[in-house]
């Protein structure tokens, strides 16, 4: 990583309630951030990629409180949890924040007293109706029948209380005129829309503290009271980077790029959350990504619904890098996606054992075979034919393109449309297995331009299936002359100097291992 903040590149994804263990619906948002993380650190950026916990809430302090173990061990050892299941999935985070860490609360403290200090923040009595769920007040024109949209199976409680309230409602004109000025600053589209419809149609002031709770961040101006949970939640964007313990580090980290978050919780992060910075005079993220949910054979996925799949069961026998490609390739990341083993094995079989899984073995099984896994002379051959009218450099700027704006679905589609099936195309059309009873040069020159096509296939999928990506990028010793670590989209187009290619995968019995075995379909309805 580079010291210069001028190529930064700050992103964050949503901080999680540790009171259950991750779900398929929470690690769909962190691989979709850690695919954009991984791009940016291939562009060159110098990127910090955050994550982190929830743990300031009632509802933590209750589940510890059921369990028997105060609140601090409990959250730690949720956290420890958390960041295994994350990085067994291969998510690239640089920093993983717990809210009850002393950098957090000393950052809150600061910037609720200069909330206070601005005179946006007032004391009044309040009564409302209260969602357990939310951990958030609920207006009349929020409830779909009596309920809250996103909890129909909790009853909502009435709340009566004296708490601290940020004056919301002082800030409709200024958010319009932000989200008119910076049309990126919500996506996608769809959500920008509904953020726009609500402010237009005027906010209500918050209740920013609760009364009489011990687990939470006091008050400064009033120590009988603790930050309440979106408000403390929020700030997480800017106490992990140094606001209000380290200014010079906030002030070379922040703003954020991009702030992935659900589209669920989109009103806070684009409404609540831009007002609190506008009355702090903290400069505002440069965008909001709103992700679909993740379905469960048609079933939103989440703890009550009793549809939660613990990640770590589907990436256990399948690997990180299948389970990222699966969502990746076919869930759109703004949009909403479904999950069913038997569409995994599907996508599984198709994509990842066939097309990408043959292409590997079947190149490297052949240099095995006919040159001992030693391509001698093959750095004076120059590689092109395999792309068959493909216009690399163009199909590179789309990717680019699309992967920065999180269209990670049709990235993917087009790379193995394009590149793979022009590879695997190519190996029909020239028949090295022939041609190497006829001209040995020949076929030579064939299994170069296939090397070629693993090396290119690997770089366009390093932030997809960044093991995988590897794997291929080190078979042919490519490696020995281009670092992995550095290497970029654009380089894709230049074919690195260097010595003869040489097999360097792991065999056995002459043959690469095999990454992606063939999901037996038929046995599948046992679990199913
Ligand atoms: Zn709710």
């Amino acid at each position: 990583m580079s010291d210069s903040g001028a190529n930064g590149f700050y992103i964050t994804t949503a901080i999680d309630y540790p009171n259950s263990r991750p779900h398929i619906g929470t690690a769909f948002e962190k691989i979709g951030a850690d695919v954009q993380a991984r791009f940016r650190r291939m562009e060159g950026y110098d990127v910090h990629f955050q994550m982190g916990n929830d743990e300031n809430t009632i509802k933590v302090s209750q589940r510890a409180e059921e369990l028997g173990v105060a609140p601090k061990p409990y959250v730690d050892d949720m956290a420890r949890q958390f960041k295994e299941v994350w990085q067994a999935l291969e998510v690239s985070f640089d920093d993983f924040i717990q809210t009850s860490e002393e950098r957090h609360k000393v950052g809150c403290q600061a910037f609720i007293q200069a909330v206070y200090d601005a005179g946006d923040i007032y004391k009044k009595a309040y009564t409302g109706l209260y969602c357990n769920g939310c951990e958030a007040f609920k207006t009349e024109k929020e409830l779909v029948d009596g309920r809250c949209p996103n909890h129909p199976n909790q009853t909502l409680r009435e709340v009566e209380e004296e708490n601290y309230f940020f004056r919301l409602s002082a800030f409709g004109d200024r958010l319009l005129a932000h989200y008119q000025a910076h049309p990126e600053f919500i996506q996608p589209e769809s959500r920008r829309n509904e953020i726009v419809n609500l402010v237009e149609s005027g906010l209500q002031d918050v209740s920013i503290t609760r009364k009489g709770f011990t687990w939470g961040i006091p008050v400064p101006f009033d120590t009988e009271q603790t930050i309440y949970v979106w408000f403390d939640a929020l700030l997480n964007y800017i106490t992990a980077v140094g606001y209000g313990t380290d200014e010079a580090r906030f002030q070379k980290v922040w703003p954020a790029d991009v702030h992935v978050i659900g589209k669920d919780i989109t009103r806070f992060h684009c409404a609540l959350w831009p007002a609190m910075l506008m009355s702090a005079g903290v400069p505002l993220p440069r965008q909001v990504f709103a992700h679909g949910f993740v379905y469960n054979k048609g079933a939103k996925v989440s703890k009550s619904a009793g549809t939660a799949i613990d990640p770590m069961d589907v990436f256990r026998r399948h690997g990180a890098d299948a389970f990222r490609y699966y969502f990746m390739r076919e869930c759109p990341f703004g949009g909403d996606g479904n999950f069913s083993e038997e569409r995994f094995a599907e996508v599984y079989n198709a994509d990842l054992a066939d097309n990408l899984g043959n292409l590997y073995s079947r190149v490297l099984a052949m240099c095995v075979k006919y040159f001992d896994g030693e391509l001698v002379g093959s750095s004076s051959v120059t590689p092109t034919d395999w792309l068959a009218g493909l216009d690399l450099n163009a199909l590179v700027a789309d990717l680019r393109d699309l992967v920065s704006r999180f269209e990670y679905n049709l990235a993917l589609q087009r790379i193995w449309l394009e590149v793979l099936s022009a590879a695997n195309k190519y190996i029909e059309v020239s028949s090295p297995f022939k041609l190497i009873k006829t001209d040995r040069e020949a076929c030579k020159a064939v299994l170069v331009n296939l090397a070629e096509a693993i090396r290119v296939v690997a770089i366009l999928t390093k932030p997809f299936l960044p093991k995988t990506a590897e794997t291929f990028f080190t078979a042919f010793n490519f490696g020995a002359t281009a670092s992995w670590d550095r290497v970029r989209f654009e380089d894709v187009c230049r074919r690195p100097d260097g010595p003869d290619l040489k097999v360097t995968a792991p065999l056995s019995g002459g043959k690469p291992l095999p990454l992606f075995p063939k999901i037996d379909v038929k046995n599948l309805e046992e679990n199913g």
